[in-house]
C-alpha cells in the first residue's frame, strides 16, 4: 500500500484542524486560556501546511515564506500555551524569534538541506522548551507526568533525525519531497497532534480535580484546612508515623467567650480573629506538624511528636494568642484560648486522639479558661484491640479495658 505524500499531509492537517476547533471549543466553554492558546496554535498550523500543501509552488515565494513562518509560529504557540497552563506570562519574543529565525534562513542560506536543518531544529527547539516547561511543573507526580513530557520529546527527536543522520535521509535528494521519510514525518504529525491533545487533556482533568479536592478540604475563611482535610491529612501521617513507630500528639483548640466577641464587636471583627488565630497555630507549628479548623471557633493540629513536647507547643501558642494585641474599632479586644492536648503510642487512632483532647479541653475550660490542659490517660484503641486480637483463638482474647 502506498499514500501519496500530498494526500497524507492534508489527513494531518484536517486532524490537527479538528483537534484544534475542539480545543478553543472547551477554552471557551471552560474559560481555560491555556486550551485557547493550543487550540489556535493547531488551528493556525494546520491552516498553513494545508494551504501549503495544495498550493505548492504555485502560491509564490513571499505567501510559501509567510505560511512557513506561521507554521513555525504554531509550535512556539505550543510551547506558551503550556506557559499559560501552569500560571507562567506567555513569552512573545520567543515566540517571534523561532519565525524570524526561519526568515533569516531562507534570505541569507541558499542551500536547501542546510534550511531544512534549521527549520527543523527551530521545531525540535519548541518542542524540547515545551517539554522542560510541563518538566518544571512540580505539582504533579512523576507517574502522571510522563506522558506530557515522552510525547514533545520523540517529536522534537523526530524532527531532528534528518540533523542527525543527513545522509542516509539525503534532503538534498531531488526526490525526498516523495522519500519515505517525508511521508514518515506527515504520520509523526498526526500522532504529535493527538498524543499532545490527550497530554492536554489529562493535564486539564488532573488540574480540575485538584482544584475540586482543595476546594472541598480547605475552610475558606481562614485557609486552613477543614475538618475533612485535616481528618484526611491525619489520617495518612498517622499510619506513616505508625510504621517508623513514633507517637504522636492532638490538640484542641477553642477560643474563650468567642460568643460574647461576636455580640460585642459584630461577626465581621469575630471573622478577622478566628483569620488571626489561625496564622497565630501556623506560625508556632512546624512544617511538619498539620492544622486545621475543625468547628465555628474550634481548631485542631497533630504533632508528629511526644505528648510533653506538644504542651509546649500549645503553651507556646496559648501565650502568643494571648499576646496577640488584637484592637477593634471599639477598642481592644481581650482574646484567649483554651487547649486540650493529648498523646497516644504509634498507631493510635485520630477518633481516639481527639476524643482525648476533647475531654482535656473541657477540663481547661472548667479550670477557668486560657490554659493548657494535657489528658491524664493514654487513650486506648477499640479498633485496634479488635484487630490485635482477631486471629487469635477465642480463649486466648483478652477483654478491651475500655468499650
Ligand atoms: P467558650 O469559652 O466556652 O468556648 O465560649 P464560646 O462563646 O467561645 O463558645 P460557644 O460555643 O458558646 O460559642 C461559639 C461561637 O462561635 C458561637 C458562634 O456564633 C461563633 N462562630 C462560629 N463560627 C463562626 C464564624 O465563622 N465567624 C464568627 N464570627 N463567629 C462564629
Ligand atoms: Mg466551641
Ligand atoms: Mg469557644
Amino acid at each position: 500500500m502506498s499514500f501519496d505524500t500530498s494526500t497524507l499531509y492534508l489527513f494531518a492537517t484536517m486532524v490537527a484542524g479538528m483537534l484544534g476547533a475542539m480545543l478553543m471549543f472547551f477554552g471557551k466553554q471552560e474559560n481555560i486560556p491555556a486550551l485557547k492558546w493550543w487550540g489556535s496554535a493547531y488551528l493556525l498550523g494546520a491552516a498553513s501546511v494545508a494551504l501549503w500543501t495544495v498550493g505548492g509552488s504555485a502560491l509564490g515565494a513571499p505567501l510559501l515564506l509567510a505560511l512557513n513562518a506561521v507554521a513555525f509560529a504554531a509550535c512556539g504557540i505550543v510551547w506558551n500555551a503550556s506557559r499559560v497552563f501552569h500560571g507562567r506570562k506567555p513569552n512573545l519574543l520567543g515566540l517571534m524569534l523561532g519565525p524570524a529565525a526561519w526568515i533569516v534562513a531562507v534570505t541569507m542560506v541558499q542551500n536547501p538541506a542546510m534550511r531544512l536543518t534549521i527549520g527543523a531544529a527551530v521545531v525540535a527547539i519548541y518542542a524540547a522548551l515545551t517539554a522542560a516547561e510541563l518538566w518544571n511543573e512540580r505539582r504533579r507526580s512523576m507517574q502522571r507526568r510522563w506522558p506530557a513530557i515522552v510525547v514533545p520529546v520523540v517529536h522534537g527527536c523526530v524532527l531532528m533525525l534528518p540533523i542527525l543522520i543527513g545522509d542516509i535521509v539525503r534532503p538534498h535528494d531531488e526526490h525526498f519531497a516523495t522519500s519515505l521519510w517525508v511521508k514518515m514525518f506527515s504520520i509523526e504529525l498526526v500522532l504529535y497532534a493527538i498524543g499532545t491533545v490527550f497530554v492536554i487533556f489529562m493535564m486539564v482533568s488532573d488540574r480540575a480535580v485538584a482544584v475540586h479536592k482543595t476546594a472541598a478540604s480547605v475552610d475558606p475563611l481562614s485557609g486552613m484546612l477543614n475538618r475533612r482535610g485535616f481528618t484526611e491529612a491525619c489520617t495518612r501521617v498517622i499510619e506513616r508515623e505508625a510504621n517508623a513507630g513514633r507517637p504522636v500528639t492532638v490538640m484542641i483548640f477553642d477560643i474563650d467567650h468567642f460568643k460574647s466577641i461576636n455580640d460585642r464587636f459584630g461577626h465581621p471583627a469575630g471573622d478577622e480573629i478566628l483569620k488571626l488565630f489561625a496564622t497565630v497555630v501556623v506560625s508556632n507549628l512546624r512544617i511538619s506538624d498539620l492544622s486545621g479548623r475543625i468547628g465555628g471557633e474550634e481548631f485542631a493540629a497533630l504533632l508528629p511528636c511526644p505528648l510533653e513536647e506538644g504542651v509546649l507547643v500549645a503553651e507556646r501558642v496559648r501565650e502568643a494568642f494571648e499576646a496577640s494585641g488584637i484592637v477593634c474599632e471599639e477598642g481592644p479586644v481581650d482574646t484567649t484560648v483554651s487547649i486540650g492536648v493529648a498523646g497516644g503510642p504509634a498507631g493510635t487512632e485520630l477518633e481516639v486522639l481527639l476524643a482525648s483532647a476533647d475531654t482535656a479541653l473541657y477540663q481547661a475550660k472548667r479550670s477557668g479558661r486560657n490554659r493548657v490542659e494535657a489528658a491524664a490517660e493514654l487513650p486506648l484503641s477499640l479498633e485496634n484491640w479488635r484487630r490485635k486480637t482477631a486471629g487469635l483463638p477465642a480463649s486466648a482474647r483478652q477483654k478491651p479495658l475500655v468499650a
